[in-house]
């Protein structure tokens, strides 16, 4: 159930809404938009009793959302959601493009401190790097934890970056929601509920990967469990979803990307590097993405991807990432978007 505020309502209006709602026994989202607030009500298993709450004061009208997700859903909120950062340029969905880029683990505070370099310089707001790593095997290189996370926090200071990195578990969640400015949770933990109602608990931006066969629908699902807690920014990523081709290690879907924005107001970033798995893919679809309506990209960079201890063949070169950065400069005014400051669109492309 959506209550719609008229667009005049006063914040004491919109708290009386939200103090019914709870001491009904449900959960009140109020979500501000341009126009009106609307507040979302969820905990509900049936009908709300309408007549009391279009009552009170303020109140436009009571409305049932249809769908099974309902914080996520343009229903609730028409507007596009926009996460910003205190401090920066850097904004997540809106008319800027985000993009996030870095190794797949950070290996050693040598490594990501020369990646973070260069890919500061060619214009990325964010910086990634994995310190816990969902490996297929227990016996390959499982990220270097909290001195991961301490190295990401100088990058930050040194270069100016956001931080983005993964959290696995509750114990993983705790710290990179006390070091990084974005989390991400990844493909195989997309439907870690409990995980997931944790990361909602928290007030910091996450970022959620589409599961390796999820639906539409069990995507915003996934993001209805973080919002429903509280936490309204969600950042959604496409890293691809396994299907029958064996030309690349995922079959990027881009087609999500118009789906999603039709019935949700959340971001969408597009991960290449994940959704192909070839280096000689990643620019290619990262073109594609923004010409197809992402909000951004997160792509792994590294400057010496043979040696590198996870995802090497999908890491691209930082001359790459440069040339990457021109040609979405080019492409964003198609696409009615823009590079923010501080991205410099004709810096020198070629692999180093
Ligand atoms: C990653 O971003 O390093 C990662 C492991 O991604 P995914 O969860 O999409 O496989
Ligand atoms: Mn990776």
């Amino acid at each position: 159930m959506l209550v719609v505020m008229k667009a005049h309502a006063t914040p004491e209006e919109v708290q009386a809404v939200c103090d019914h709602i709870e001491r009904l026994g449900f959960r009140a989202h109020p979500l501000p938009g341009a126009q009106r607030t609307a507040v979302g009500i969820t905990g509900n298993q049936g009908e709300v009793d309408r007549g009391n709450l279009e009552a009170l004061p303020g109140v436009a009208e009571v409305i049932r959302v249809s769908k099974p997700y309902k914080l996520a859903s343009r229903d609730v909120k028409e507007e596009d959601t926009v996460i910003r950062f205190a401090g920066t340029d850097a904004v997540i969905g809106g008319n800027g493009l985000a993009v996030i880029a870095g190794p797949c683990s950070i290996e050693s505070r040598e490594q990501a401190f020369t990646i973070a370099g260069q890919v500061a310089a060619a214009g990325a707001q964010f910086f990634r790097g994995g310190a816990y790593k969902p490996r297929t095997s227990p016996y390959a290189f499982q990220g270097l934890g909290i001195e991961a996370l301490r190295i990401m926090a100088e990058i930050r200071e040194r270069f100016g970056l956001r931080i983005v990195t993964e959290a696995l578990d509750s114990e993983s969640l705790e710290r990179v929601a006390e070091w990084a400015d974005v989390i991400q949770i990844g493909a195989r933990n997309m439907q870690n509920f409990s995980l997931l109602k944790r990361a909602g608990m928290l007030r910091k931006p996450v970022l959620l990967k589409r599961g390796m066969s999820a639906t539409l629908e069990e995507f915003l699902m996934a993001a209805e469990y973080i919002m429903s807690e509280g936490n309204y920014e969600v950042i959604l990523c496409e890293r691809g979803v396994r299907t029958f081709s064996d030309h690349a290690r995922n079959t990027l879907d881009l087609s999500i990307i118009p789906a999603l924005q039709r019935v949700s107001h959340l971001p969408i970033l597009v991960d290449p590097s994940h959704g192909t798995g070839r280096r000689d893919s990643v620019l290619p679809m990262a073109r594609a993405a923004i010409a197809g309506g992402a909000d951004g990209i997160v792509v792994e960079v590294h400057h010496q991807p043979e040696a590198a201890l996870s995802d090497g063949p999908q890491s691209i070169y930082p001359g790459q990432f440069a040339s990457m950065m021109d040609d979405l400069g080019r492409i964003a005014p198609v696409v009615g978007r823009s590079l923010p400051r501080g991205i410099q669109v004709n810096v020198a492309a070629g692999a180093s």
